[in-house]
């Protein structure tokens, strides 16, 4: 690539000590990214701090918010979130930085002039933007990036006429202060009845009871993040409600925006829809928040175009990359490879359950999970970084 500065390039990185950030710092360091980049680290709470071990000229970090330090990178990474998106990015722009800006949050990912990165479904996307001079590069939402590593086969091959998800996901979507309340609720709910637990001839209502009357007593505190208890339930709905006001399809049409995103960004990702002046694939269903730790899961009901052998479908699943594998449908691979704590730190995409439904032939199920922290986060993101090293 050509470059503003030096030798190698010089690449910001913002937000490398959240969740996102984390799990994308252990990837660049395990694939050898950082050999090949001059990093310079920013943070928005501790400028002038001492840099993680992987700073190499600058051992100091940077302000987050300092427009001149970020205008002299080549690159910018961010997984600070969109807050931090919306404030710099513009500033950063208007300032006539020229760089290229990847970021995990989900601010700029429908601007027209930004493409929705995940490689192994849609690198001709991709390099056509690039072709074209493009510079922003965002991440997908965590649950439809892994929903298309897994099946993305099927709409490559134009056997979707539609599809629902009905989504499992973990705490660690919402970030690190998410996950620290649903442990320290479950130590709570463990505390009130471990007594009770210990004895074997307690009465199981007995704790039944203590443990909702304490999850119904949980404080603001002790649930300020997810705003009701997690531990021991689950919340149907994540990220903003959008409203009642608009047509079904739309934005606002009683979907939550997580559940709006997964029709809008699937098929963003897939280059298909009103912006490429196709058709779109009408995707929808509802997203759960679950007390599981990491990984989001999600059950698929497929609408396809046409009758497809079940062999000939998993043949297509399995073979579209390196990563995604197809589990036998029966239980024993089922409950030993497809959950979460089977997938979790793992780039593998299981995609199990696969089965013809009973409305007809054409109604295909499948269950299917990603550790959305890695193919659902961090790893598009330093792939992208490695596609413009390379470019
Ligand atoms: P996060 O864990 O909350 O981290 C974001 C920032 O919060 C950090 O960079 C850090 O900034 C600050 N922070 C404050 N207290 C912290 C603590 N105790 N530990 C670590 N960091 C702390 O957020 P995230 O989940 O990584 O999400 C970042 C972006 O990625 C968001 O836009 C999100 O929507 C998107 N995303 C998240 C996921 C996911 O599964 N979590 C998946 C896809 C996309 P300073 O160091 O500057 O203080």
């Amino acid at each position: 690539m050509k470059l503003l500065n030096g030798q190698q390039p010089l690449v910001g990185l913002v937000g490398w000590r959240g969740m996102v950030g984390s799990v994308l710092m252990d990837r660049m360091q395990a694939e050898g990214d950082f050999a090949l980049i001059e990093p310079l680290f920013f943070s928005t709470s501790n400028a002038g701090g001492k840099a993680p071990a992987q700073a190499k000229s600058e051992t100091v970090l940077k302000d987050a918010f300092d427009v001149d330090a970020l205008k002299k990178c080549d690159i910018v990474i961010t997984a600070q979130g969109g807050d931090y998106t919306s404030e710099v990015f513009p500033k950063l722009r208007a300032a006539g930085w020229n760089g290229h800006w990847i970021d995990a949050a989900s601010t700029l990912r429908m601007k027209d002039d930004a493409v929705i990165i995940l490689d192994p479904v849609n690198l001709p996307v991709i390099r056509s933007a690039l072709g074209r001079g493009g510079r922003n590069w965002i991440g997908g939402n965590c649950t439809v990036s892994c929903m298309l590593m897994g099946v993305g086969a099927l709409y490559k091959a134009g056997l979707v006429e539609w599809m629902t998800s009905m989504t499992y996901q973990a705490a660690s979507g919402g970030g690190a202060q998410h996950m620290r309340e649903l442990l320290t609720q479950f130590g709570t709910l463990n505390a009130e009845v471990r007594p009770l637990l210990d004895d074997p001839k307690s009465a199981i209502l007995e704790i039944d009871r203590k443990v909702l009357s304490r999850q119904q007593s949980l404080s603001a505190d002790e649930t300020a993040n997810f705003g009701v208890p997690l531990g021991g339930s689950l919340i149907p709905w994540i990220d903003k409600d959008l409203g009642l006001d608009k047509q079904p399809g739309e934005a606002g049409w009683g979907t939550s925006r997580e559940e709006w995103k997964a029709g809008a960004e699937t098929n963003k990702i897939l280059g298909q829809g009103p912006g490429f002046g196709t058709a779109a694939t009408p995707v929808d269903g509802f997203c759960v928040r679950v007390g599981a730790m990491r990984c989001h899961s999600q059950a698929l009901t497929f609408k396809l175009t046409k009758d497809v052998p079940l062999t000939d479908i998993e043949h297509l699943i399995a073979s579209d990359n390196e990563w995604v594998k197809v589990v036998p449908n029966n239980k024993e691979a089922t409950i030993r490879e497809l959950t979460p704590v089977a997938v979790t730190g793992t780039l593998g995409i299981p995609v199990g359950r696969i089965r013809q439904l009973a409305m007809g032939p054409q109604y295909l199920g499948a269950f299917t999970i990603g550790d959305q922290l890695l193919w659902g986060a961090a790893e598009p993101l330093r792939r992208m970084l490695r596609i413009l090293l390379e470019a």
